[in-house]
Parts: C-alpha cells; sequence; structure tokens
C-alpha cells in the first residue's frame, strides 16, 4: 500500500496539470456539443494513462457516455464518475480557473472534475505498481449525472449489478473531507394549475383564479416538510396569469422534494400525486416523481466504510469521517444494489457556487485512497 501512496504522491503536478485541462473545457449537461468533445478528450486521456478498453455508450439525445474497462477477471469494481457540470459555456470569463495558496479554482473543479483526475490516476498506480488484480475496474463517466442521470442510469445500474463494490467519486464532505454513507432522494413536480379567466373590473365573478389556487396549494405543499424526519418540499419556481386585470386563467410551480428514508418517500409521493383542486372550477396536472431513491446507510456500505476508514488512518494518516447529506448522487441508484461508498472524490468546497475549489494537496491522497481500495477489493481471497 505504501507504493501505491508514494506513486500518487509524486504525481501531484501531474493530476494538477490534468485538472486544469479539464476545468478549462466547459462541459455544461445541456450542451452536446461540448459534452461530446469532453468525452472525446477523456477517450483519448484514458487511452493514454492506462492499458484500458474505451468505449462509448450512447446518452441520446445527450452527450455518448464514456466507459473504460480496466484489468480482467470473473468479479468486478465500479467506480462512478461524471463529466458535466452545471456551468453554461462561458462560465470561465467570470469564474476562471485559477491556483491561490494551494487551492484550485473553476467551474467544474471540484464536482467533480477532480474525482476524475483521481480515479484515472488510482488505475494507473495499480497498473504500474500492482499489475494485475483478480477483478476487472469499470470507470464510468456519464455526460448527463447533473440532469438526474436520465440516459446514464441504466448502465450504471447494470454496471453496480455485475460489481462487488461501487465507487463514486463526488465530492466529499466539508473542510474535513468526509464520506457519503447516507443520502437523500431526490425528486422534482411540476404542478400546473387551470382556473377560468375573466375580466377582473367587468364580470370577476365569473372567473376563478389559478393564482389564489396555487397560493393556498404552495401552503399545502409546504406543509408537507418535515424537518426531524429530514423531508423537504420546496416550492422553488412559480409563474403565472398574463394580465393584472385579469383573473388568471393559469399558474405553474416547479417543486423540489427531498426525502431520508422510504417511509417518508411513500407519504409524500402519495400526498403529492393525490393533489385534489381547494376552489371549485379548477382542474391540476401533475407530472413529476422521485427521480433518486434515498440512499439510506446500509450495512454492507459501513463495512466498506470501516475499510477506507482503517486504510486512511494507516497509511495517509487521516481520520476519515462519515457523513449525510440532502444531494443526490448516482450512489442513490447503486446503493440498494451493491455495497456503495460516495464522496470519495476531491476536498474542497463550493459545488454550485462560485467559489468552487479543490485542495491541491488532498488530490494524490483521495486518489491514493481509491487505489487501495480498488487493491484492497479486487483480490479475490480478501
Ligand atoms: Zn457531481
Amino acid at each position: 500500500m505504501d507504493d501505491l501512496v508514494q506513486y500518487l504522491q509524486d504525481r501531484e503536478g501531474d493530476m494538477v496539470e490534468l485538472l486544469r485541462e479539464l476545468v478549462l473545457m466547459e462541459s455544461p449537461s445541456n450542451d452536446t456539443k461540448l459534452t461530446n468533445a469532453m468525452g472525446d478528450y477523456l477517450y483519448k486521456i484514458v487511452n493514454s494513462m492506462i492499458e484500458a478498453d474505451v468505449t462509448r455508450l450512447s446518452g441520446e439525445p445527450y452527450a455518448p457516455h464514456i466507459k473504460a474497462e480496466w484489468g480482467e477477471g470473473d468479479g468486478q469494481l465500479l467506480i462512478v464518475t461524471h463529466l458535466d457540470t452545471v456551468w453554461p459555456e462561458g462560465t470561465l470569463e467570470d469564474m476562471p480557473c485559477h491556483i491561490e495558496t494551494g487551492k484550485l479554482y473553476g467551474p467544474g473543479s471540484f464536482d467533480m472534475k477532480a474525482g476524475i483526475v483521481q480515479a484515472l490516476f488510482a488505475i494507473q498506480a495499480i497498473e504500474q505498481v500492482i499489475q494485475t488484480m483478480d477483478k476487472k475496474v469499470i470507470l464510468l463517466m456519464t455526460s448527463d449525472e447533473e440532469l438526474g442521470s436520465p440516459t446514464s442510469k441504466p448502465y450504471i445500474e447494470e454496471e453496480a449489478t455485475k460489481s462487488d463494490a461501487v465507487f463514486v467519486l463526488e465530492p466529499a464532505q466539508g473542510e474535513r473531507g468526509a464520506l457519503k454513507t447516507a443520502r437523500k432522494g431526490v425528486g422534482t413536480y411540476e404542478l400546473k394549475v387551470h382556473g377560468i379567466s375573466s375580466h377582473a373590473g367587468i364580470e370577476p365573478e365569473k372567473g376563478v383564479s389559478a393564482i389564489e389556487e396555487l397560493a393556498e396549494q404552495i401552503t399545502y405543499l409546504s406543509n408537507l416538510t418535515d424537518i426531524d424526519q429530514g423531508t423537504t418540499v420546496n416550492v422553488g419556481v412559480i409563474d403565472g396569469g398574463s394580465s393584472k386585470n385579469m383573473i388568471a386563467e393559469e399558474a405553474h410551480a416547479v417543486v423540489d422534494v427531498r426525502v431520508q428514508s422510504e417511509a417518508e418517500m411513500n407519504r409524500v409521493v402519495s400526498e403529492i400525486e393525490t393533489i385534489k383542486p381547494i376552489n371549485d372550477g379548477i382542474s391540476i396536472d401533475i407530472q413529476g416523481s422521485i427521480y433518486r431513491p434515498p440512499l439510506e446507510r446500509t450495512n454492507d456500505s459501513e463495512v466498506l466504510f470501516e475499510h477506507a476508514q482503517a486504510l486512511a488512518k494507516q497509511y495517509l494518516n487521516i481520520e476519515l469521517e462519515e457523513e449525510s447529506t440532502g444531494g443526490g448522487s448516482d450512489a442513490n441508484f447503486t446503493a440498494s444494489l451493491e455495497p456503495t461508498l460516495d464522496g470519495l472524490g476531491a476536498v474542497g468546497d463550493g459545488a454550485h457556487a462560485k467559489h468552487e475549489h479543490v485542495i491541491i494537496h488532498e488530490l494524490p491522497k483521495r486518489s491514493a485512497l481509491l487505489a487501495m481500495l480498488l487493491r484492497r477489493y479486487g483480490q479475490v481471497s480478501q
């Protein structure tokens, strides 16, 4: 294990260089041209760094996902990363990629281009130092994670099912870089309220306001929140009406739902999906779902975490902690299938925020943690 750590410590400069290159290539999920270019670039990089079979998986209507298969053997280990970001083209002008006091700043650096870099170097370290293992390593780099993984989900689930362990390279949590063993489930609902329009001054009695109805429904939805149970229902976007002197015919809301447990998921889903109009003359159209189920802490994931904790302490002198988070990730799909450890990516701060950055000296350490986990789980007789 010490050799793996040393190999990666010596690669810190190369890791920073690759991370800079990836951050300088903007890759918003919705911009197929840019994410495609990012995928093409990674395809080349993987081939230049490790002896892997690299393929493209269809992501229609988004860019292809990149899959690298390294090594051979009956069993396999899965590493999940994503190459898309939430930042639109041109963000680099406001948020230039730069290094300051040991931190690399830039859009997508923390979430999760550094994770891709750490994964690639971890596999390279295994190849150079250990040479072979008893199991294959599959590295997925998907193009639509920030959209909720609509097209990558089946690939992730298929590979997870075949794997003995799943490592998700989403950013670690907080300054101390805790791993994530529980994540909230996430969903989106859209409410379209239809009322009856009429002139607000001439014949107000003939109208039924969609806006008034929506206002009452917002109160109802917000009351589904139960902070103690870890449930939040947030009406984050509203619009409606067309003119101030008209009783509004249409109103519309977008709702974010987060749940910590399956029980809460079932409660909130049934409340939302059976919403009834409060006022006569109103109809309501509801669309949406919980697209990522909650990742509840399982015994298998706990064992995985304890192994990571022991390796981090013995070889990296890191006291690894575990936390739960309100954000969803692809780990929400895999945790119910196979033991999953999330938050194995970069240490830093500012995912989806202007101050997004990674702590440079943590790059080789976290990469080494992944390499050691691969090594440990890559032996049949472990
Ligand atoms: Zn992410």
